[in-house]
């Protein structure tokens, strides 16, 4: 697709040297973002003609698998912006004019966003959770919004929110999404929650007052018997950005587990870690397992990316189905990987440090979705379908 690949890897590159030079850890540390926007990185998905690096979801998952093996939280703050954007560029009915405002504000302004769907009460809105905040229509067109967002990844860094809503007063029930200016009167960011992994990503509270928002930033609207019409797009990223994001995870443990496993020569000092062959086979399968992992991530990228430019609308359908598969091995291998890992490293790794870290951050690879109890479900519909 004649992607600019060099330009990726350079600022990529320049992102990677950024987040190196800051002591990342559990503390939300805002330079992250600041890196990645200085050297364009937050530009990845926008494509070339919009001023972006038009990078596609292989690039994606590359991008996020590296980030996510320096720095978890990081890595999973910037998936939001690089699902966010994949779903625009690759959606079907999002108006052009909304899409191409939201380009020029990445491009321009260094503009930030992600997706506030969860709600205290509800749940996962993969499980269709229908949103308690309430969108309601003013006589010009224009709407104000009220409610409250948890768990907003990278809060502090958004300049813009793809909030859903349901319809005031609509009957049947009618949700949306709209893109809502963070920087509105009625908008207030709550902390980060103290949360067991992912500290970092300051996935706080987001809390609307009547905020309004212009007609023109209604994303789209449905009746909730209605399928999306925005297609399949928006799951198909987000869950490959999360699927990447948490092997990147698993991945940074391995390179941590192996370096330190050489170096680490307890007792006389004749031997290392790395040549115990018990540690020798843990080692075997974690590396089994993320590249097992990585094979499929890359393979279902592909295949989107080959569907898109095919606009191919079967095989987008049919890759999206293989989305569930590639986030739930690879966030399996992640946990896997980090749970291995610290066996290997026994008292050492159980100290506060990156491979503690990676332990407590795979594990909420668990709760993003696609959730793992829908995926499988699904796949044994599938199984007995062909069967019967
Ligand atoms: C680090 C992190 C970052 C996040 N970032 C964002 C973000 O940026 N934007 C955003 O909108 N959301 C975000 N989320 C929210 C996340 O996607 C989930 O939606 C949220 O955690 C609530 O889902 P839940 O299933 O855990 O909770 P609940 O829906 O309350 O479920 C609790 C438990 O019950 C189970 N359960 C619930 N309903 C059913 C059912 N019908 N059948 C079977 N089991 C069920 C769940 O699987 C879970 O185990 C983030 C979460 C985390 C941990």
């Amino acid at each position: 697709m004649g992607r600019p690949v060099t330009a990726i890897e350079d600022a990529l590159a320049a992102s990677l040297a950024g987040l190196d030079a800051l002591d990342l850890g559990d503390e939300f540390d805002p330079r992250a973002a600041d890196a990645i926007v200085a050297s364009g990185l937050h530009r990845l998905i926008v494509p070339a003609a919009a001023g972006g690096l038009g990078g596609r979801m292989v690039d994606a998952a590359e991008v996020l698998m590296t980030m996510g093996a320096i720095d978890g939280s990081s890595a999973l703050g910037f998936a939001m912006q690089v699902h966010a954007v994949g779903a625009l560029v690759d959606s079907v009915a999002v108006p052009a004019l909304l899409r191409d405002r939201v380009f020029r504000a990445i491009v321009d302004d260094g503009a930030l966003l992600n997706n506030a769907a969860t709600e205290e009460g509800g749940g996962s809105p993969a499980r269709g959770a229908i949103p308690g905040t309430q969108a309601l229509v003013e006589p010009d067109g224009a709407w104000r919004l009220t409610g409250e967002k948890t768990w907003t990844t990278w809060l502090p860094n958004l300049t813009h929110a793809f909030v859903s809503a349901r319809v005031d007063g609509a009957d049947p029930v009618e949700v949306g999404l709209w893109l809502v200016d963070l920087a509105s009167p009625g908008v207030v960011r709550g902390p980060g929650f103290a949360a067991m992994g992912m500290r970092g990503s300051a996935s706080g509270r987001l809390t609307l007052d009547r905020v309004r928002v212009p007609a023109d930033d209604l994303v789209m609207r449905r009746r909730l018997d209605e399928p999306d019409p925005r297609g399949v797009a928006p799951g198909a990223w987000f869950g490959m950005a999360i699927a990447a994001t948490y092997l990147g995870v698993g991945e940074g443990a391995r390179s941590d587990v192996a370096r330190w496993a050489l170096d680490r020569r307890p007792g006389d000092g004749a031997t290392s870690v790395a040549e115990l062959p018990s540690v020798q086979v843990r080692l075997g399968r974690i590396d089994a397992d993320l590249r097992a992992a990585r094979i499929v991530v890359f393979d279902v990228a592909r295949r989107w990316d080959a569907a898109i430019a095919a606009k191919d609308a079967d095989g987008l359908r049919t890759t999206s189905h293989d989305v569930a598969l590639a986030k739930l091995v690879a966030t399996q291998a992640a946990v896997t990987a980090t749970d291995q890992a610290l066996r290997i490293a026994g008292g050492p790794g159980f100290l506060s440090g990156r491979l503690e870290r990676a332990f407590r951050d795979a594990r909420a690879g668990l709760i993003n979705p696609p959730l793992e109890d829908v995926a499988l479900a699904g796949f044994a519909r599938a199984v007995l379908e062909a069967s019967a």
